[in-house]
């Protein structure tokens, strides 16, 4: 099995997450940068699936210059190689440009059986990426899985959303996307850690890829942030002291709330 797993590097849900001034960007740079915990997931199930089959997993990346700790981890949970690519051009693509920019690089991996993503990026959260690229690649989509069973032909997914719960099935080579239920990650062992400063990372420029430049980036992109506004503080609450009629109280809140 020749598995590609797309792995982002995200602000940590941890950091103060906050967007530039000057074009409503992310601001990556005030925030502490980690591997997605979902693309944990989405690398952990690549694992699994090589151990079981054999095979090989390559990380794709594309994000600024530091996103190479987040590949760093990736191979040190046991991914094979990776590619990354990195250009200021990139800066501000939307969710159409990134699924079609990755769509070019895992073009540069042959005989791809399989791309595993996570469902939703923890910054971006459009939760559009994996099904954009599956239409760019033509490939089937089997998006929002919490079960992936593969016998290296097909692949068969349980895919969970709030209407409830789809057997799906397609032949390979198809694009998964996998959500927080998949599976529990693996920790990087240290022999893991020393032996993923060795491994292959190809850093691909936009023409390495062979992405035109006004294909990407916020000046091309087809949807940006116009204006943002930090969320208010929140108030504090309505406290009530139970002396008898606290019941009471609580449905006169709620009513007064239209909430009952
Ligand atoms: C403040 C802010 C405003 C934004 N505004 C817009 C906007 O107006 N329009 C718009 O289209 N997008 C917008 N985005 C999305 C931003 O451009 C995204 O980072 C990018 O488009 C990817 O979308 P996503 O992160 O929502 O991916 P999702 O679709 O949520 O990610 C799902 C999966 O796709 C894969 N993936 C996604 N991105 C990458 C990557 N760079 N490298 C490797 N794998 C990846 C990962 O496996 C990930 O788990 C905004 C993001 C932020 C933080």
């Amino acid at each position: 099995m020749n598995i590609v797993v797309l792995v982002k590097q995200v602000p940590d849900t941890w950091s103060e997450r906050k967007l530039t001034d000057s074009d409503h960007t992310l601001d990556r740079e005030s925030a502490d940068a980690v591997l997605d915990e979902i693309n944990e997931r989405a690398v952990e199930e690549a694992l699994l699936i090589k151990e079981a089959q054999g095979g090989e997993v390559t990380v794709v990346a594309m994000g600024p210059e530091r996103a190479t700790d987040a590949i760093r981890k990736a191979l040190s949970m046991g991914a094979d190689k990776a590619i990354h690519l990195s250009d200021e051009a990139l800066h501000g693509s939307d969710a159409v440009q990134t699924a079609r920019a990755l769509a070019k690089v895992v073009g540069t991996v042959e005989s791809v059986d399989l791309v595993i993503a996570g469902n939703e990026a923890t910054d971006g959260r459009t939760g559009a990426v994996p099904a954009m690229l599956a239409e760019v690649l033509g490939l089937p989509q089997l998006t929002y899985a919490r079960k992936v069973e593969t016998d290296g032909s097909t692949i068969k997914v349980e895919r969970e959303t709030d209407a409830g719960i789809v057997h799906v099935e397609a032949s390979l080579p198809a694009v998964v996307s996998v959500t927080e239920k998949i599976n529990e990650p693996r920790y990087p062992s240290f022999k893991g850690i020393m032996a993923a400063k060795k491994k292959p990372v190809t850093v691909l420029s936009l023409a390495d890829a062979g992405i035109d430049a006004s294909e990407v980036g916020l000046a091309n992109a087809g949807s940006k942030v116009v204006e943002s506004a930090p969320k208010p503080p929140k108030q504090a609450g309505q406290r009530v002291t139970d002396e008898g009629s606290g019941g009471v109280q609580i449905v006169e809140f709620l009513a007064g709330q239209k909430l009952v």
